[in-house]
């Protein structure tokens, strides 16, 4: 808590997901006051659906060298787990090129000590953030599975996993019979697998938020459902926001908008290349078989986790800007997988949603004090590891509003590095 009154800022969060809540409650625990605005309600955008891991081990980026090899065979599959909406296409080849840089060794290397201390300690992150509010009993500290159909596709992924247990990830290789024992429902297909055992996921990522929104209103948090049109800015920087409901002034402001965070980052000097990666899921509310923790499936790149009722399962990227509508066929291919998976699942009823994930081309957030406005703080661009870097990032801008200095290396996150 800032003890020293002069201290206490007024602070507006723009953005009610996993980051910016995470944002608000810190800064809400060091004594500010704290707004947060958002055109919906908390945890209805991207942290509405996503496969709920607390997935620390996950700062391998997107990008890895031969990714030009596998691209095209991937793109070539219109249902494959990566897609690009072609008409988007020519307004994302800077951003490809910039992807593709990130995948030479060095800067894989780099990009992981980099990202790998924001998402560690991901659970005790996110207990500390969940104690005592509705979020708490939706958090599970199970560890999962990544299981692979032969040895092949698990080559594929060797590199990341030696990335990871290079630095420190807790990962024990098992095979087949140790994959079926912890799974029976499991198809028998699966020859080869990591298991992780120290580590957490939520069943309800949507309630987690949700949960954290409420206790944030009734610890004295203001919460106002608006949409940021656009920012009036002074010589000191932003002074208020504009929405249709007329504007509203703000003091410091931290951009936690998630995928939509570049147009208003652009607006105040730090543009920066930010994509909406769609992603979808699908949950089945009576599978008829046990899942009894989360298993992701390495070579078809989706995972299964278990939700209350029911199993999701999710994953999946889609390129095609901010304003194309989803394609459900990519959610249903989900439903495809969840048969092979788990031959003696039930489908019936499932239902489906899609949500846009914040990546940038190297798979590091913008996270920190802009370099243009003194009273402008970044909190976005979390890629695939959102919910899982949440609360640490909310804890990070609460340190640089209050003059401290953050306890992990925050200077690979800036906004002005591209
Ligand atoms: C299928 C899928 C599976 C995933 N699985 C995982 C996982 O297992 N683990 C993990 O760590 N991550 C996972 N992710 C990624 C994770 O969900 C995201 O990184 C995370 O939700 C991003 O959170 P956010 O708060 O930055 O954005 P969001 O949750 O999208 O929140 C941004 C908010 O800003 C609001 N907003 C934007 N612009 C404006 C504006 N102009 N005015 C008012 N409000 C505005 C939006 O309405 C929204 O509520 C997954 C994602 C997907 C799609």
């Amino acid at each position: 808590m800032n003890k020293n009154p002069g201290d206490r800022r007024h602070v507006t969060v723009i953005g009610a997901g996993i980051v910016g809540m995470s944002c608000a409650l810190h800064l809400l625990r060091d004594g500010h006051r704290v707004r947060v605005i958002d055109r919906l309600a908390p945890g209805e955008g991207c942290s509405y659906g996503n496969a709920g891991l607390f997935a620390d081990y996950s700062f391998v980026p997107l990008s890895l060298p031969g990714v030009l090899a596998s691209a095209p065979k991937w793109l070539l599959d219109p249902l494959g787990p990566l897609a690009i909406r072609w008409r988007h296409a020519p307004k994302m080849l800077s951003w490809l090129l910039r992807f593709v840089r990130a995948g030479r060794p060095q800067r894989v290397a780099e990009i992981c000590d980099a990202l790998s201390p924001l998402l560690s300690s991901a659970l005790e992150e996110h207990l500390t953030l969940a104690r005592g509010t509705d979020a708490e009993g939706l958090i599970r500290t199970q560890g999962y599975m990544y299981v692979y159909e032969d040895a092949v596709s698990a080559a594929k992924e060797a590199l990341a996993w030696r990335l990871r247990i290079e630095r420190g990830a807790d990962v024990r290789e098992i095979g087949g019979g140790e994959i079926r024992e912890r799974e029976p429902a499991l198809a028998p297909i699966y020859e080869k697998g990591y298991f992780l055992p120290n580590l957490g996921f939520t069943v309800d990522p949507h309630g987690l938020v949700k949960g954290l929104g409420k206790h944030f209103a009734k610890s004295g948090g203001v919460m106002v459902l608006r949409d940021v049109l656009d920012v009036d800015i002074g010589p000191d920087g932003p002074r208020s926001l504009v929405t249709g409901e007329g504007p509203v002034e703000v003091d410091q402001i931290v951009i936690a908008a998630g995928a939509w965070s570049g147009r208003l980052a652009a607006r105040l000097g730090s543009p920066v290349p930010l994509q909406g990666e769609r992603g979808y899921h699908v949950i089945v509310p009576d599978p008829g078989i046990e899942l009894n923790s989360a298993v992701f499936a390495g070579g078809r790149k989706f995972v299964a986790t278990p939700v209350e009722p029911g199993i999701k399962f999710a994953g999946t990227s889609e390129f095609g800007g901010l304003e194309a509508p989803p394609n459900m066929a990519r959610a249903r291919v989900l439903l495809r997988h969840a048969k092979t998976m788990f031959p003696g699942i039930n489908i019936e009823n499932a239902r489906e949603w899609s949500g846009f994930r914040p990546t940038l081309p190297d798979s590091l957030p913008v996270i920190g004090r802009s370099p243009v406005f003194e009273n402008v703080f970044f909190a976005f661009g979390h890629q695939h590891v959102g919910l899982t870097g949440g609360p640490r990032t909310g804890r990070i801008i609460a340190d640089l509003v209050a003059g401290r200095t953050p306890n992990i290396d925050i200077r690979p996150f800036r906004a002005d590095r591209f």
